[in-house]
């Protein structure tokens, strides 16, 4: 709790400070102390007890103090100090895609905007359209961005979700009567954001079922009750400073896979079930799949869909894509599992903008039972992220050669996670390049330009022989910034075509590519490559999003390269560079 909280202070910090025009070295240690604060499992107040936050890298003393201040008064001054600086509406300003600070801090010093309602009201009047350096164009983006922001507010990320989630069960274990707990809905599908939180108990009804209601209701995480009856609760709950919405029913042990199966979804992937019901003359609900009076189903989901002779269909393919009639005629994918998992291809360390050394990632790859990773710091161009300039690079090279003679039953690979730069070229040479094992280029700015223009940028990257993959093809942050508007079927083709392989990014912010990217990426042959993008040893545990997101694209094994052998592998890669 403390973590998520100092982690959204530290970063309001930083967004003040780049409104007020400081320095922007300062203003990304800020943001790094966020990142590192809100990945930590333990909470902070333990590690300051125990004196072990003062040791970990990347905590100056400047924020250990501020850390310290919290822990004691519940406040940081400074904090409190910046924000003075500013009208209380700017900070949400910069949420908008396609704002950046600069344009806020222009916004409110020429146009005296200090809020979402006064920047509509001045778009509108074309007042900002006739800001010097912004123009019809950025005045049209930045009223998309806002209707993009009031389009996903409500929605969370599915960390998020989890989190809530995990909350609201293990509290539900402690109360007495409790016989089986399961998380239903968009959670359970590993949709890429979620609306609301469904949990199931399976328990006894009458007095025992409205007891759990009440003892959830009643919750100290409940930040308001909006519905209670006597088998099923609503209401919003606190979970590192954002409120979700959860739902908890209690349903009757017999027909808890019936509830399971009907409260999971989606809708249309329900509806096909149905439909399937009444041509054999039978009745699904949420209590049972029923022949007449009789209730044939009920208790365990997987018997719903064997009597309506089908195969079971796995959570993550619920979504009316076909599923149904694949599973009528078994020719349903075996989907990929996290164990498939050898290596994680995409890490940041402290050479670039990481929290850790090399080292740490390899201790927490062999505690994961890995066979390979590869450090994929960023490049020259990625200035604020501190990229490598091509002799920093060279140096990490040889040190990571060296590093690998000495690891034992691990192999680890030197990459590097390129710029893709405006003309499509790379941000270093190929001689350097060729001396990487694997290459992940990335676009990272220029990502509002035209379809075109991004498009012809990314296939021209996928051309050069030492691209391995293209690293979050559409660089979109969910609920924060749009997707660029890339002509997937083009890139698709052209990765075919090129042997270049797509990435899914497993991070929650960008799960991308999406699920029905990976799917079109499948079928046309390209291989994705699953990588956590991970700034710290923690952030090697996101590898499950990606996992499942390659699911919800029908993934199987086969389809992914990080599923394979370091052998194979390596041949894999070999094959581009040899043509
Ligand atoms: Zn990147
Ligand atoms: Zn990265």
């Amino acid at each position: 709790m403390t973590n998520k909280l100092l982690r959204a202070i530290f970063d309001q910090m930083a967004d003040v400070m780049e409104i007020l025009g400081e320095d922007r070295f300062r203003v990304n240690s800020y943001r790094k102390v966020a990142r590192l604060i809100g990945d930590i499992p333990t909470d902070v107040e333990i590690l300051l007890a125990a004196g072990k936050l003062a040791k970990m890298a990347g905590i100056g003393k400047s924020s250990l103090a501020k850390i310290e201040e919290f822990v004691k008064t519940g406040e940081i001054i400074a904090h409190r100090d910046l924000l003075a600086k500013i009208p209380p509406g700017l900070p949400e300003l910069l949420n908008i895609p396609g704002l950046g600070p600069k344009g806020v801090k222009a916004i409110y010093d020429r146009l005296k905007v200090t809020n979402v309602a006064e920047l509509k009201a001045a778009i509108e009047t074309g007042a900002v359209a006739g800001l010097s350096g912004f123009g019809d164009k950025k005045a049209a983006a930045i009223a998309r961005g806002i209707a993009f922001l009031e389009k996903s507010t409500g929605r969370i990320r599915i960390d998020q979700a989890l989190e809530a989630a995990e909350k609201v069960r293990r509290f539900l274990r402690d109360v007495s009567g409790m016989l089986r707990i399961r998380t239903a809905g968009s959670l359970r599908r590993w949709a890429e954001t979620i609306g609301d939180v469904d949990i199931l108990v399976a328990g006894a009804g009458g007095e025992a079922a409205e007891k759990v209601v009440e003892a959830f209701t009643a919750a100290d995480f409940v930040r308001e009750v909006i519905a209670s009856g006597p088998t099923k609760g609503s209401a919003m709950i606190d979970t590192g400073g954002i409120g979700v919405h959860v739902d908890v029913r209690v349903v009757p042990e017999e027909s808890f896979g019936a509830a399971a199966q009907y409260f999971t979804g989606s809708k249309e992937h329900n509806v096909r079930l149905r439909e399937i019901a009444v041509k054999a003359k039978l009745k699904l609900n949420e209590y049972g799949l029923f022949k007449g009076e009789k209730m044939i189903a009920g208790a365990v989901e997987e018997e719903i869909y064997h009597k309506l002779g089908l195969d079971y269909v796995d959570p993550l393919l619920r979504e009316d894509r076909g599923e149904v009639q694949a599973s009528k005629e078994h020719r349903l994918p075996e989907l990929i599992q996290l164990g498939d998992i050898k290596g994680d291809l995409h890490l940041h360390t402290i050479a670039s903008d990481g929290d850790c050394d090399i080292c740490e990632f390899v201790e927490t790859a062999q505690s994961l039972g890995y066979k390979y990773i590869c450090i994929t710091d960023h490049s020259k161009s990625s200035v604020i992220a501190n990229g490598l300039s091509a002799k920093r690079l060279a140096q990490q090279i040889r040190q990571i050669r060296k590093l690998d003679t000495t690891v034992k039953g691990m192999t680890i690979f030197a990459g590097c996670e390129v710029d893709v730069l405006a003309d499509g070229k790379m941000d270093f040479e190929d001689e350097l390049l060729a001396e990487l094992d694997f290459v992940i280029a990335s676009v990272h700015s220029g990502m509002s330009s035209s379809r075109e223009k991004v498009t012809t940028r990314t296939l021209k990257a996928m051309d050069n022989p030492y691209v391995t993959c293209i690293g979050h093809p559409t660089g979109r942050l969910l609920g924060q910034r749009e997707a660029m508007d890339l002509d997937m079927a083009k890139v698709i083709e052209h990765a075919a075509e090129t042997h270049t392989a797509l990435e899914i990014n497993a991070n929650p912010w960008r799960l991308d590519l999406k699920d029905t990217h990976c799917r079109m990426a499948i079928e046309a042959g390209v291989k994705l490559v699953i990588g956590t993008d991970a700034h710290s040893a923690n952030g090697m545990g996101l590898m499950g999003f990606g996992v499942a997101t390659a699911g919800r694209g029908w993934a199987t094994r086969a389809d992914v390269l990080n599923t394979l052998s370091t052998a194979k592998l390596k041949n894999w890669i070999k094959i581009k560079r040899s043509r």
